[in-house]
């Protein structure tokens, strides 16, 4: 740890931060030694990678493998119009730059798949699955739990969200829904339609629990998932249960994530 040392342009920036008991200036230092890695620079991903990098998390890893589209601008705030046609992770490192010097942006032009993914999360203190797949959903819950690293999961569907956060002690995605549902089940955002803020409010409650989870303060969805109902504004809360025989954390789980099968249709862990 590097001290508490803020220069003046740190404590300005931060005050706001800083003057709450709760957060001081050991909470922003925190936030400043940080490194969270951002899958996914849509919708989800946008108002974290904004509000964390306001934050002053000191180091955004921003991994997407997208070009901005003029049809995402209509919920994916870190990008502009003239950002149309340029890779996701380099529009949202520009927002980051522009917004504040103290953050280093990683920028991981790159789909999260079998072959990178352990890699990519080994650098980062906490992820955020900010994707819209269900391939990747399970392979970051895969690989995070393998590797002890906490990460907040949020998924959107129409006027509807959910999200939930997943520490190394609680359970984990797999504990909830083993397996990913038949492929044309669900259908994604292009297909069916989202409205353009819902994101907004799951991506800013992923960006307060990972605000809250590297300050250490408050208590995050462990074990609680909150789902969200744009369209009766209303919020409720499921608990969930680690699950003994679940496939991944479960005393029988895997140990490798070479034992998961990840295609569109499963994500299913084989049988021995
Ligand atoms: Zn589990």
């Amino acid at each position: 740890m590097s001290g508490l040392s803020l220069d003046a342009t740190q404590l300005d920036r931060y005050s706001r931060h800083i003057i709450m008991d709760e957060v001081g200036p050991e909470g922003q230092r925190a936030l400043l030694d940080s490194a969270v890695l951002v899958i996914g620079a849509g919708g989800l991903g946008a108002p974290v990678i904004e509000y964390l990098a306001a934050a002053g998390v000191g180091t955004l890893g921003i991994a997407d493998d997208d070009v901005v589209e003029r049809s995402n601008l209509q919920r994916q705030v870190v990008h502009g119009d003239d950002d149309v046609g340029r890779p996701k992770a380099e529009s949202a490192r520009n927002f980051v730059t522009q917004l504040n010097p103290d953050v280093t942006v990683e920028t991981h032009e790159l789909r999260v798949e079998p072959e990178n993914a352990e890699a990519l999360v080994a650098a980062y203190d906490f992820v955020v699955d900010a994707t819209d797949n269900f391939r990747t959903r399970y392979l970051v819950n895969d690989v995070c739990t393998l590797a002890g690293i906490p990460f907040s999961h949020g998924a959107i569907y129409k006027f509807e969200g959910q999200v939930t956060t997943f520490t190394t002690d609680g359970p984990c995605y797999r504990c909830l829904f083993p397996e990913a549902p038949p492929e044309g089940m669900v259908a994604d955002c292009a297909t069916t339609g989202v409205l353009g803020v819902l994101p907004g409010t799951v991506g800013c409650i992923q960006a307060t629990e990972t605000v809250k989870h590297l300050i250490g303060i408050g208590d995050v969805l462990e074990g609680r998932m909150v789902f969200y109902d744009a369209m009766d504004m209303t919020f409720e809360e499921v608990e969930y249960r680690k699950n003994p025989d679940c496939p991944v954390c479960g005393e029988e789980g895997i140990e490798s994530i070479g034992e998961v099968e990840y295609t569109d249709e499963s994500c299913a862990v084989q049988a021995d």
